[in-house]
């Protein structure tokens, strides 16, 4: 039997046409260099009427990839709405990429129009020309008035005088909820970077899924700052989580990594949410711990979504000292990128609260995680049995784009599928899984340190050292060992300039087998980072990949 409810599809037209008709007066607001420059949402539905409206003048037909060269603000949220909702696809860029690379993921994509704020135009004249592209748009990124984006770039168009020309009526098209909505390129941290193609509908759910009160409960009382890039798999969906259930949006425009620019906003706009990488909350406390910035600007701000890299326990504690609750989430491009929350269950014992919170957390509603083991055996949840995590679910990638694949659809080397033809996306990370159903990340299979046939999680010493006084960051890398294979060495940069290597690694031998522990230390002034801010072991790879060790930590025989 069937049943008998209406067949609605989930298309982010939903979204316009809610925020539209429900949250009018609620607003976003965007920092720029003179000041803040607010709008409100029932402006917001206008402008990206118009914006389809002259896309559509613009040659835009249903399926062309539209590009965004941007950071967090009004107009880029406006793209995020009209351009799927008319039939095309959102296309967001790293504008911190090489332009070589920005070139192959333009190309590669196939993108017809770039839209690009002028503070990265600079940026963007570097790209090589990509052969699709018909017409460069400048959004002003720099003035309140937002009109000064004209003549950034030779024969550009400018966004204002875009929307100005623009019809302000548009019939919407009606769309399949299976269409693209967007795409997105992994930022690259262990190789090229691969395209995913998120769909109407998986967008939709995996936005309604933030709201969950057990995923980020983000509600109609909030004000959410997205930190996280809007290039960076859709700033974690929540621009579109934020819109759909009213929450007015601060957007940090090109300030996201200053720090008294971001206080300055999380007071004026009352922000109560924010979401970004562990870098950019360090450097928040760094900012208070100097005197830089008054933690009183932060009083509004009651919880904090943080992922991207493993979060450390000294990280939580600086905010649970402030009053501000740091939940760890979990996830990748292939994942939308919401896969687990460290929310803590009613069951979990107060003495393992913070173990717990530490985790990467319990997989979102409809998602579905399991560890996979070399021998290719599912570990059972007994939080010891590592092996690759992998998932499946609504908004989980089943391809790489791969415009020479049939149906585009490559990559299929990283999905399996099992007994009941459920198909599984194999992330790439070594995981375990606890009884009650914590995933812990042990590390990325690249960066795993296999010593002597077993292995060592670089996640966890990075995690103890981060939490020593006199360490202010930390990335441990395998480096080659004639007789262990690889062992792990340490990059340490020092918060005090008497720390040593064997006060290091006695502290790491009281927490971990010896074998373990580094068999060195290089004290180096910054931890080179990704552009979306993880810590590079690339580049410590090749700069200490051939490092001579003296001795090593691993003389017992591990395991
Ligand atoms: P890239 O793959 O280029 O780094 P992504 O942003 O897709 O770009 O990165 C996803 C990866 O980031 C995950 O596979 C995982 O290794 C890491 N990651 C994300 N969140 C966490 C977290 N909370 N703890 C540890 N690692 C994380």
């Amino acid at each position: 039997m069937r049943g008998l409810m209406q067949d609605v599809g989930l298309t982010l037209q939903m979204v316009t046409e809610r925020v539209g008709e429900l949250y009018g007066d609620k607003t976003v607001a965007t920092k720029t260099a003179e000041g803040i420059r607010r709008r409100s949402y029932s402006d917001v539905v206008e402008r990206v009427t118009r914006l389809a409206a002259a896309l559509t003048q613009l040659g835009i037909k249903p399926g062309d990839r539209v590009g965004t060269f941007a950071w967090n603000s009004d107009h880029h949220l406006e793209l995020y709405l009209a351009v799927p909702c008319m039939g095309a696809v959102l296309h967001t860029l790293n504008p911190r990429l090489p332009a070589d690379q920005i070139g192959y993921i333009a190309e590669h994509a196939d993108d017809k129009l770039m839209f690009v704020d002028a503070s990265v135009a600079p940026a963007w004249q570097q790209v090589p020309p990509v052969a699709g592209i018909r017409a460069v748009v400048v959004m002003d990124d720099a003035t309140e008035a937002g009109r000064s984006g004209a003549g950034v770039l030779p024969d550009a168009l400018d966004y204002e005088a875009l929307l100005d020309s623009a019809d302000a009526s548009f019939a919407w098209p009606r769309l399949d909820e299976g269409d693209a909505a967007a795409m997105c390129y992994t930022s690259g941290t262990t190789g090229m970077p691969k395209g995913l193609v998120y769909s109407h509908r998986s967008s939709v759910l995996h936005a309604m899924a933030s709201l969950f009160v057990d995923c980020l409960a983000l509600s109609e009382r909030d004000v959410l700052l997205p930190i996280v890039p809007q290039f960076h798999v859709n700033a974690w969906g929540t621009p579109y989580a934020a819109l759909l259930t009213g929450a007015s949006l601060a957007m940090p425009g090109r300030f996201m990594a200053d720090p008294p620019s971001l206080a300055t906003l999380v007071a004026e706009e009352g922000v109560t949410v924010s979401a970004a990488v562990p870098t950019v909350w360090f450097g928040v406390l760094q900012a208070i711990r100097a005197g830089v910035v008054d933690p009183a600007k932060l009083s509004s701000l009651q919880r904090i979504v943080c992922g991207g890299s493993a979060v450390p326990e000294a990280l939580l504690r600086g905010f649970d000292d402030l009053g501000i609750r740091m939940i760890q989430a979990w996830g990748m491009t292939e994942t939308s990128p919401l896969g687990t929350v460290a929310n803590l269950k009613t069951t979990i014992p107060e003495d393992r609260a913070m173990a717990t919170r530490l985790t990467q957390g319990i997989p979102a509603p409809s998602l579905r995680v399991r560890v996979v083991t070399d021998d290719e055996q599912v570990a059972p949840w007994n939080g010891s049995t590592m092996g690759e995590l992998q998932i499946t679910g609504p908004w989980i990638a089943d391809a790489y784009y791969d415009p020479q694949a049939p149906q585009g659809r490559g990559g299929q080397d990283r999905f399996t599928e099992d007994e009941s033809g459920r198909r599984w996306l194999k992330t790439g990370d070594v995981a375990v899984i606890d009884a009650d159903g914590y995933v812990q990340l042990l590390d990325r299979t690249s960066d795993l340190v296999k010593s002597g046939g077993e292995w060592i999680s670089t996640v966890e010493l990075e995690n103890l050292l981060i939490a020593h006084d006199k360490v202010r960051e930390a990335a441990v890398i395998a480096v080659a060992h004639a007789k262990w294979g690889e062992r792990p060495l340490a990059c340490v940069v020092k918060a005090d300039a008497s720390v040593t290597t064997d006060e290091l690694l006695a502290y790491l031998g009281e927490h971990v087998a010896r074998w373990q522990v580094p068999d060195d230390i290089v004290f180096v002034d910054e931890v080179p980072k990704t552009t979306v801010g993880k810590f590079d072991k690339k580049v410590l790879r090749k700069r200490y990949g051939d490092y001579q060790l003296q001795s090593s930590n691993a003389e017992l025989p591990p395991g």
